[in-house]
């Protein structure tokens, strides 16, 4: 089982949804900071979507969804891409498959 988290920047209230676990095609979920749009950004890696595209395997040469940038790096867990205040997880927890 997988889960979700909600995280929010104490700071100024950015929010970003957390995966954590495996979904059911083995894939993970990596959370990438992007510092041009400032923005997390959930990065699938593995699983069947790996095998098929060997590019989707690793998160290494990714490119952020949401602008295209190729300077994303693993999330630390805390901070805040928007103003680098500290993000803290809120008690809403969901599944994911
Ligand atoms: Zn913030
Ligand atoms: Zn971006």
């Amino acid at each position: 089982m997988a889960h979700k988290y909600r995280y929010r920047c104490k700071a100024c209230g950015y929010e970003a949804e957390i995966y954590d676990g495996f979904g059911f095609m083995g894939q993970h979920i990596v959370t990438v900071s992007c510092p041009d749009c400032r923005t997390l950004q959930p990065l699938v890696v593995g699983g069947v979507i790996g095998d098929a595209a060997p590019s989707f395997s690793t998160e290494a040469g990714r490119l952020c969804l949401n602008c295209g940038s190729a300077l994303i790096r693993r999330w630390d867990g805390k901070t805040c891409p928007k103003c680098g205040g500290e993000m803290v997880k809120t008690g809403d927890v969901g599944f994911w498959t």
